[in-house]
C-alpha cells in the first residue's frame, strides 16, 4: 500500500496520465514518432496482494529484480488465478548459474539485463535445451559506475550483434539502462541518458538496425518523464505506484 495513502488503482491511473502527457509532450526526435510507450510495474519487495491490486486496476505488465523472488511470486497460487494475463520481466542482475531457474518462471517475457557475452550464451544454450524463445535486452552501464552492472558502452556494439547473430532463442527487442540516480535535473539532462541514446544511435548505425525496431527501456520513478521527452518506450515505475518500498 503506498505509504501516501493513495491507493495502488489511484495511482496507476496517476502515472498513465502522467505518461499520456508526457508523451504528447515529446519531440518527435528519430525512432519516437507515434510509438507508444510501456508503463512497467517495478514489484521488488512489494507482496503479492500488491500485484493483484495494481493487476486488477489493469496493469499486466510487472518487473522483478531478484530471481528468486520473481520465482516465489510468479508460482504464488492467488497470483496465478487472479492475474491470468500477466507478463513478468526480469529487470535484475543475471548470472549464469540462476539461468535455469528463471526459466522456470511461467509467463516470463523477457530478460532486460542482458549484459555480457557469456550470459548470453549461456540463455541461449538453455533456451535451445527448452525449445523455447524469449525476448531479451542489453543492458548498457551507460554512467560507467562500478556499482552498476550493464555492458560499457565501448562493448555494446560487440554484445548487440552477437545476440543478434548468434541467439536464435533470444529476441532481441531493445535496450535498458538505469540512469545515475539523484541527478538534479535544473542542471540539464541526466549524462546517462544522453549516452544511452548515443549508444543506440551508434547500434543501429554499425549494425544497420533502424532505429524505431528498438525499444528503449528506461526511466523510473523520478525520472520517467525526462525518459520519455528523449525517446523512452517503456518506462519501470516503482515508487510511484506501490509506495515507499
Ligand atoms: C527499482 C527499480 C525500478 C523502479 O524504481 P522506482 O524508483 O521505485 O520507480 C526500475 N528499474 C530498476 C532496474 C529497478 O531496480
Amino acid at each position: 500500500m503506498a505509504t501516501t495513502g493513495d491507493s495502488i488503482d489511484r495511482c496507476l491511473d496517476c502515472i498513465r496520465q502522467r505518461v499520456a502527457q508526457a508523451v504528447k509532450l515529446r519531440d518527435s526526435s528519430a525512432g519516437t514518432v507515434g510509438r507508444p510507450v510501456k508503463l512497467v510495474a517495478a514489484s521488488k519487495s512489494q507482496p503479492a496482494e500488491a500485484i493483484i491490486e495494481a493487476y486488477r486496476a489493469g496493469q499486466r505488465i510487472f518487473a522483478e529484480n531478484y530471481i528468486q523472488e520473481m520465482c516465489h511470486k510468479s508460482a504464488d497460487p492467488v497470483v496465478i488465478s487472479s492475474c491470468p494475463d500477466i507478463e513478468w520481466r526480469l529487470i535484475g542482475h543475471i548470472q549464469s548459474n540462476k539461468v535455469n531457474q528463471v526459466l522456470r518462471v511461467d509467463r516470463l517475457v523477457a530478460i532486460e539485463t542482458i549484459d555480457s557475452i557469456k550470459i548470453a550464451q549461456t540463455l541461449e544454450k538453455a533456451l535451445t535445451a527448452r525449445n523455447k524463445t524469449l525476448e531479451a535486452m542489453v543492458q548498457i552501464n551507460s554512467g560507467e559506475e562500478d556499482v552498476k552492472t550493464g555492458v560499457l558502452p565501448s562493448d555494446v556494439i560487440e554484445l548487440v550483434r552477437y545476440v543478434r547473430d548468434e541467439c536464435p532463442h533470444l529476441k532481441l527487442t531493445g535496450l535498458m539502462t538505469i540512469g545515475r540516480f539523484g541527478h538534479d535535473w535544473t542542471t540539464g539532462t541526466n549524462p546517462d541518458f544522453l549516452t544511452f541514446i548515443d549508444s543506440r544511435n551508434n547500434i543501429c548505425e554499425t549494425l544497420d538496425i533502424p532505429l524505431d525496431s528498438l525499444e528503449l527501456s528506461f526511466g523510473m520513478t523520478a525520472d520517467f518523464e525526462q525518459a520519455i521527452a528523449l525517446g523512452s518506450t517503456q518506462v519501470r515505475v516503482g515508487t510511484a505506484i506501490f509506495g515507499a518500498r
